[in-house]
């Protein structure tokens, strides 16, 4: 099989609606990324977020790459409300770091995701940015709305490891619900391994809505 390399990235643009969804969705793509092109600037945008919630994605931002510390964007905006009360705001706040980051590659939600806030991050991503390839991770969830992803990024046992350790490390607002434990992070990386037939037995899905391959 002829894969796709993630390497000659010069600026990746990764966007979350929640302070741990970006680490969830394409933490472990984020490594691969990192460790395959050096110098590679990486910006996070978190759109929502009280002061806890910030605080937490502030540290975990600053712990999750090893020697690189992504510049990161916090909108603060109210969860739950992006696409409602608070959608022009964050409209403008994709667009205001689309600018800035300049992105080769944008990581951020699947349009198809049930949650009202994922759904207006992969929305909005693709309004912002034609012309740069734009990848939707999965986020497991209550609504129960995953689906078969069509790109997967093998991800290494070490860095599937570090993924789930960080989780559980830096999100102390989230571990008192039933579905943030290990298991369901590792769980959903395995079953992406299979169907990537991973060496590691582990690997992210992600949506790729439209790519353009060139002579
Ligand atoms: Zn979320």
């Amino acid at each position: 099989m002829i894969a796709l390399r993630l390497g000659g990235l010069r600026s990746v643009l990764a966007i979350g609606a929640h302070s741990d969804d970006i680490e969830i969705g394409c933490g472990g793509t984020l490594l691969a990324i990192a460790r395959a092109n050096p110098g590679c600037a990486f910006t996070w945008l978190v759109l929502t977020g009280d002061d806890a919630r910030c605080a937490e994605a502030r540290a975990s931002a600053a712990a999750f790459l090893p020697g690189v510390a992504p510049r990161l964007v916090l909108g603060g905006l109210r969860d739950g409300h992006l696409p409602y009360a608070d959608a022009s705001a964050g409209k403008d706040l994709v667009h205001r770091v689309r600018d800035e980051a300049a992105p080769d590659l944008v990581l951020t939600h699947r349009r198809a995701d049930m949650h009202q806030d994922h759904r207006f991050c992969g929305d909005v991503a693709h309004q912002a940015f034609r012309g740069v390839l734009t990848l939707e991770y999965e986020i497991p969830k209550y609504d129960g709305d995953l689906g078969v992803p069509n790109l997967l990024v093998p991800v290494e046992e070490d860095a599937a490891r570090r993924k789930v350790d960080h989780l559980m490390a830096h999100f102390a607002t989230q571990r008192a619900k039933g579905w943030f434990t290990e298991d369901t992070f590792l769980g959903l990386m395995r079953l992406r391994g299979i169907e990537a037939a991973s060496d590691s037995g582990f690997a992210e899905g992600f949506d790729a809505r439209k790519l353009i391959m060139l002579p």
